[in-house]
């Protein structure tokens, strides 16, 4: 059985049932008029698996609020040091952030700074790696804020990567890497461009279902 919690059910004059997971509200459901409670009820317990997923995705965001941040795939605490100088320390299993004030923009454009130096050191060198193994010739390697996809390559062979993905552990920051570098080679999703990544990453399924499912961890906490 599932252990849904309570939930409220909002009337409108809507088509239909739609499930909501929200901050503030958790869990709501809005309906028709016209549709009984159970039924609504059924609804709700055929989606049970998809609300539990999201609302646990909801409790973990919320406790790892302020005070942890991933890094290679692990997760590290996350502490001020209220200095002068403004810089972001990772060292002896956690981050420091030093400030002179506690503003969240600040701790915000610092962790991107230090994210992006990490991405463009360790990146470059992942990316050299196998490209001077497999002879896969790119051209510029650039570290980008995008949100929504792990990296890309263009009609140049110069390949984007966001600095997020290095919170992803190094298994899937590898995959990403021979994905784009594959993509200098076909430029495409056919068959040929997934052989190509099979030859190299032979568990390249298993990591690519990974980063579907569990990317949305690797983001900044909200400060
Ligand atoms: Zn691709």
């Amino acid at each position: 059985m599932s252990e849904i919690p309570p939930f409220e059910i909002i009337r409108a004059s809507r088509r239909s049932i739609s499930i909501q997971i929200s901050k503030t509200y958790g869990l709501v459901v809005r309906a028709p008029f016209s549709v009984p409670e159970d039924i609504i009820h059924a609804f709700v317990d055929r989606k049970s698996d998809w609300i539990m997923k999201h609302l646990a995705r909801h409790t973990e965001q919320r406790e790892r609020k302020n005070n942890t941040l991933y890094y290679l795939g692990h997760i590290y605490p996350f502490e001020y040091n209220l200095l002068q100088k403004e810089t972001v320390t990772h060292s002896g299993g956690m981050f420091t952030f030093s400030g002179k004030v506690k503003d969240s923009g600040m701790e915000q454009a610092a962790l991107t700074r230090w994210y992006r130096k990490q991405a463009q050191i360790y990146l470059s060198e992942r990316v050299y790696h196998f490209s001077w193994k497999h002879e896969l010739k790119h051209r510029k390697i650039r570290i980008t804020s995008a949100v929504t996809r792990w990296g890309s390559c263009n009609g140049h062979n110069d390949l984007n990567f966001p600095w997020r993905l290095l919170m992803a552990p190094k298994e899937i920051i590898d995959y990403v890497v021979v994905h784009e570098l594959s993509h200098t080679v076909h430029k495409n999703h056919s068959k040929y461009f997934w052989n190509l990544v099979e030859s190299i990453i032979p568990d390249w399924k298993a990591h690519r279902r990974y980063l579907k499912e569990e990317g949305w961890r690797y983001a900044l906490p909200k400060f």
